[in-house]
C-alpha cells in the first residue's frame, strides 16, 4: 500500500498521539478525524494533528484505507456497526483498547469479508485526557502489542505493524485471551489498588478528620497519580476484562492475606524475603529498559 489515507475514531490522548505521531513521521497521505462532541473535533482541527474532521464517523471513513477507533470500549461495536457497511472494500480497521477478546469477538460478528480487522493496543499512555493531551513521541520505544488470531488478513497485520514500527513502537503478537490476563495483573490490578486506596484515604479524612491528603508521602502520591486517570475508560476496562480481572484479585487476595499474617505473627524474615523479591523485579523492569533508574522517576520533589 503507497501512504494510506487513515481515519482517527476517537480524538483523545491516543487519537490526538496517533495524529501528531503519523505526521511527524510522514505516514499518512491523509489524517481525517472524528469525536463525539464539536469542541474535540474543532480543537483537533484547530491544534493540528488531523487534515479534517467530520460530523459523522461514517463521513470520516469514506475515503480511508486504515480505520484506528481510539474511543472508550463499550462504544467500539457500535462505530463498527455504523461505518462497515460504508467503508471501502479491503480497508483496515484496527483499535488501541486497553482489552482485546472482547473486541475481538465484536467484530468478528459485524466484519462482512470485504473488511479487515487487527486488534491492537500499545504500552504507553498518561493519566491525562483528551485532544491537548497527546503528542508525538508517546508510542516511541514503548511495546505494541497485536492480537490477530487464524482468521486475521496476513497483509492487514503487515500494514498496521508499518504503522506502529514507523511511529517508533515495538510491535509483538499475542493471544487475545493471553494479552487480556497479562493486562490484567500489569495494568488493571494496579489501577483498581489505586482506585481504592485513595477511595478509602479520601474517606478515611473525612472521617477522622487527619490529614491525610495534606501529608500525603511519594507512595500514596503515585497512587493518587494513576487514580485521576479517565474514569469511563478505566469503567469499560473493568467490565471488559471481568473473568482475566476476577482470577488475578483473587490471587493477589489470597497473597494479601499471607503478608496480612506476617505481620500479625511478627514474621520479620517473611516480609524481608517478599520484599527483597520484589525489589529485585524492579530492576528487572529497568534491566528491559521499560523504566527509568532515577529516583523518584525522575521527579525533583
Ligand atoms: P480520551 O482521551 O478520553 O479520548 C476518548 C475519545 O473518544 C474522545 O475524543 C471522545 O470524544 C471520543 N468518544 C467517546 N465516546 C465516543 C462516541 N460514542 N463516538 C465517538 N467518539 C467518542 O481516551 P484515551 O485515553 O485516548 O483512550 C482511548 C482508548 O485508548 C481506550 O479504549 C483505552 O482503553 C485505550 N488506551 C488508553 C491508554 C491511556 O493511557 N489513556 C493507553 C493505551 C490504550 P469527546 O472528546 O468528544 O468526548
Amino acid at each position: 500500500m503507497s501512504k494510506p489515507n487513515i481515519a482517527l475514531i476517537g480524538l483523545g490522548l491516543i487519537g490526538s498521539s496517533l495524529g501528531h505521531a503519523l505526521k511527524k513521521n510522514d505516514l499518512a497521505a491523509h489524517v481525517s478525524g472524528y469525536a463525539r462532541s464539536a469542541e474535540t473535533r474543532q480543537k483537533a482541527l484547530d491544534i493540528g494533528f488531523v487534515d479534517s474532521v467530520h460530523e459523522t464517523a461514517v463521513e470520516t471513513v469514506i475515503d480511508a484505507d486504515i480505520v484506528f477507533f481510539n474511543t472508550p470500549l463499550s462504544v467500539i461495536k457500535q462505530l463498527a456497526e455504523d461505518i462497515v457497511p460504508r467503508l471501502k472494500d479491503n480497508a483496515i480497521l484496527t483499535d488501541v483498547g486497553s482489552v482485546k477478546a472482547g473486541v475481538q469477538k465484536d467484530l468478528a460478528e459485524i466484519l462482512d469479508g470485504r473488511i479487515h480487522f487487527v486488534p491492537g493496543h500499545p504500552i504507553a499512555g498518561t493519566e491525562q485526557s483528551g485532544p491537548e493531551a497527546g503528542f508525538a513521541e508517546l508510542f516511541e520505544e514503548r511495546w505494541c502489542i497485536l492480537t490477530p488470531d487464524e482468521t486475521t488478513s496476513l497483509i492487514a497485520v503487515e500494514e498496521v505493524t508499518k504503522l506502529w514500527r514507523g511511529m517508533g513502537s515495538e510491535v509483538v503478537f499475542m493471544d487475545a485471551d493471553h494479552h487480556d490476563l497479562v493486562l490484567a495483573i500489569t495494568s488493571h490490578l494496579p489501577h483498581l489498588i489505586a482506585f481504592n486506596i485513595v477511595g478509602t484515604a479520601a474517606q478515611l479524612e473525612s472521617d477522622t478528620r487527619s490529614e491525610v491528603i495534606k501529608f500525603s508521602a511519594s507512595g500514596f502520591r503515585d497512587f493518587t497519580r494513576i487514580a485521576a486517570s479517565d474514569p469511563i475508560m478505566w469503567r469499560d476496562i473493568f467490565l471488559a476484562n471481568k473473568d482475566a480481572i476476577l482470577e488475578i484479585m483473587g490471587r493477589f487476595s489470597e497473597d494479601l492475606t499471607a503478608l496480612q499474617a506476617a505481620i500479625r505473627r511478627e514474621d520479620g524474615r517473611y516480609l524481608e524475603e517478599v520484599f527483597t523479591r520484589t525489589r529485585g523485579i524492579r530492576q528487572s523492569i529497568i534491566d528491559a529498559g521499560q523504566d527509568t533508574d532515577t529516583p523518584n522517576f525522575g521527579r525533583d520533589k
